[in-house]
């Protein structure tokens, strides 16, 4: 089983070099392969379809003040594993890697935050938390932490399935 997250595909891509990481990923990835990933996918989805209301709910309290938002940061990437989760879930997909050069700001980032729903997000943009939204889990009862962080070990979990079921054909996917 791998037990790390690779940082392959963490930089700037142009849009062709995307998509064809998914045209290649439906062309080489048998249909038993497809079908194995796509629970993996679904069990990521549903993860994050719970944790999204607390995460707008933290989101709208402390980012309209924030004096560094994250958003702005210069290395957040899409990965392997979010790269095989969008293609396992079999939707629309997002435009491409967050930016197609270095230096340019994140394509996502709109006046009002973020513009894709947290689900077609790069996770590193799910699972960080910032010093003020950490202390509003803190704030939490122990319960729903308790259910924050089994969320958040599942999701990993089910990332590191997904590159696990589809690691025969990594090497052909790596080169795109
Ligand atoms: S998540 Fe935290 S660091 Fe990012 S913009 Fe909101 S308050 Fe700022
Ligand atoms: S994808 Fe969205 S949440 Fe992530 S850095 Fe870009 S704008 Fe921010």
């Amino acid at each position: 089983m791998i037990a790390e997250e690779t940082s392959l595909f963490r930089h700037p891509m142009p849009d062709g070099r995307w998509r064809n990481f998914f045209d290649t990923a439906a062309r080489i990835l048998p249909r038993d392969v497809r079908s194995a990933l796509r629970p993996h996918a679904s069990a990521v989805r549903r993860a994050v379809e719970e944790l999204d209301p607390w995460m707008d709910a933290a989101c709208a309290d402390t980012c309209p003040a924030c004096q560094d938002p994250c958003c702005t940061a210069g290395g957040i990437f899409y990965n392997l594993a979010d790269m095989l989760y969008l293609f396992s879930l079999e939707e629309a997909l997002p435009l491409g890697q967050t930016r197609t050069r270095s230096g340019q700001s994140c394509r996502y980032l709109g006046p009002r935050g973020c513009r894709l729903p947290r689900i077609y997000r790069p996770y590193v943009c799910v699972w960080f938390l910032c010093e003020p939204q950490a202390r509003r889990l803190s704030g939490e009862s122990a319960r729903f932490q308790r259910r924050v962080a089994e969320l958040y070990r599942r999701i990993r979990h089910h990332r590191l399935a997904l590159l696990d079921t589809a690691s025969p054909f990594l090497p052909l996917l790596e080169d795109v």
